[in-house]
């Protein structure tokens, strides 16, 4: 051999030492002629006495019929196996766990054979994992009945679904796909940007969930909850790539106690709205959300005029007629995404998310004035009643839930020295003491 050939040769052998794989050269009977140290080192475990002298008896109790397979091997050279999976017992003498062999075996010429070993044990464990957890994946999803299963883009759009979804909400493939999930929602209960707010949240957190009415193609409603998850990497920077499932559940059954829980922790007992709490803990998202992403979010609070003189004149139980008619005039008014509550007394408070001072401010000289037109029947009296109400909108430099209430409550009182029966804006003029004032 001239230099460069040599050169080139142990440059070869080199590589093939210290390659991070198992290499082995034997002859045809097995005997081993070359091994790098990788490869000693994989077959160590099951070489009898540490010799490691024939590829077919270091391999006899893992392969023993690798021998057969050479000899019937007939072409002069050729791959004669390919990946086989070798499974090595553990060896507690030695201290060694059970492992899994790959073995590629090459025969190079008439005498002399290639093995290529590597230790698979860890990537066919996970495989093996991964199997498991698809294997129950879809014993769950096609064995679910009241769960309907969806894929949404980074828009929220329903890019795929399993049956179920059709079996829990009636609507069809065909006529969901592309369109918002907000389709499995009363109109009105989730505006588009909430839609998206929700995906955002489930960024954040992992997860988001939520339980309340839903709606079948046939407009008919169930008791659902829908549990949003990403599907994507928390920092996947594409849209196009961004994804999420959907879980949609009915859990009809459900309902009553959840309603009957949530009715004694957050309704108030005269008129059925969400009491004070419930206002302060819906309040307390808004706003968080608000900070987030900020858009127009915007608060009424309502309060009937001399109250005290119905009760005077024609007792406590007309007054609370009165009040209950009241809420049931807010509960008309609004829509079923805002949040109508009772402050306490003859105060009422009703949160408005995506609507601005404007929007707000209409709709609440709307109910100030059909207030004004209707009677209450009470004990065959007729009652004649009026509201004031303050108008507040969100914005930075309200601080908290206390200070948003405050803002409309001040408007409100500005309502009240005006004249009363009408509606009021807040303004930064508006300082407690300026509205004491007045009144
Ligand atoms: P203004 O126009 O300034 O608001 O006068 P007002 O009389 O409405 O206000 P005030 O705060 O003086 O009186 C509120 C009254 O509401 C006093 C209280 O007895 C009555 N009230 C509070 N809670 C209830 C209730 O649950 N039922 C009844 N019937 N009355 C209540
Ligand atoms: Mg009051
Ligand atoms: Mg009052």
């Amino acid at each position: 051999m001239d230099t460069t050939v040599e050169e080139d040769y142990e440059a070869l052998i080199q590589f093939l030492y210290l390659a991070p794989i198992g290499l082995m050269q034997t002859r045809i009977d097995g005997e081993i002629l070359m091994v790098n140290p990788l490869c000693a080192q994989l077959l160590m475990p099951l070489a009898r006495d540490g010799e490691l002298n024939n590829l077919y008896n270091a391999l006899e109790s893992v392969a023993p019929d690798l021998r057969t397979a050479v000899q019937r091997f007939e072409s002069s050279h050729g791959m004669i196996c390919e990946g086989w999976q070798l499974r090595v017992a553990a060896d507690p003498v030695r201290k060694l766990g059970r492992s899994i062999l790959s073995l590629t075996l090459l025969k190079l010429d008439e005498g002399r054979l290639m093995a290529v070993l590597g230790d698979v044990t860890q990537s066919v464990q996970r495989e093996r994992e991964l199997r498991q957890s698809q294997a129950w994946i879809n014993t769950i999803v096609t064995g679910l009945t009241d769960y309907g299963l969806m894929t949404l883009d980074d828009q929220g759009r329903v890019r795929d679904w399993n049956s179920s979804v059709e079996r829990v909400t009636a609507h069809q493939s065909a006529t969901c796909v592309g369109k918002s999930y907000s389709i499995f929602y009363p109109p009105d209960s989730l505006e588009s940007m909430d839609a998206i707010d929700r995906l955002h949240e489930a960024d954040r957190s992992g997860w988001s969930l939520d339980e309340g009415w839903r709606q079948r193609a046939d407009g008919s409603r169930f008791w659902g909850s829908c549990l949003i998850a990403p599907l994507h990497a928390p920092d996947e920077a594409l849209d196009e790539e961004r994804a999420y499932s959907l879980v949609i559940r009915d859990v009809s059954d459900r309902r009553e106690a959840t309603e009957a829980l949530r009715r004694s922790v957050a309704c108030d007992h005269l008129t059925g709205l969400a009491n004070r709490r419930a206002l302060f803990e819906a309040c307390e998202l808004e706003l968080q959300r608000w900070r987030r992403t900020p858009r127009p979010l915007s608060l009424v609070l309502i309060d009937a005029d001399h109250f005290k003189r119905i009760n005077d004149e024609h007792g406590h139980a007309a007054g609370d007629a009165v009040l209950r008619h009241l809420a049931a005039g807010l509960s008309a008014t609004f829509r079923a995404m805002d949040i109508v509550a009772r402050l306490g007394g003859e105060e009422f408070v009703v949160l408005l998310p995506g609507c601005t001072e404007d929007a707000a401010a209409t709709v609440a000289q709307r109910l100030c004035h059909s207030v004004s037109e209707q009677a209450v029947n009470v004990n065959s009296a007729s009652l004649h009643y009026t509201v004031s109400i303050g108008v507040a909108t969100m914005d930075a430099s309200v601080d908290s839930v206390e200070a948003f209430i405050e803002r409309a409550d001040l408007a409100m009182y500005r309502a009240k020295a005006s004249g009363r029966n009408r509606v009021e804006r807040w303004h930064p003029g508006l300082r407690p003491a300026a509205v004491a004032a007045l009144t």
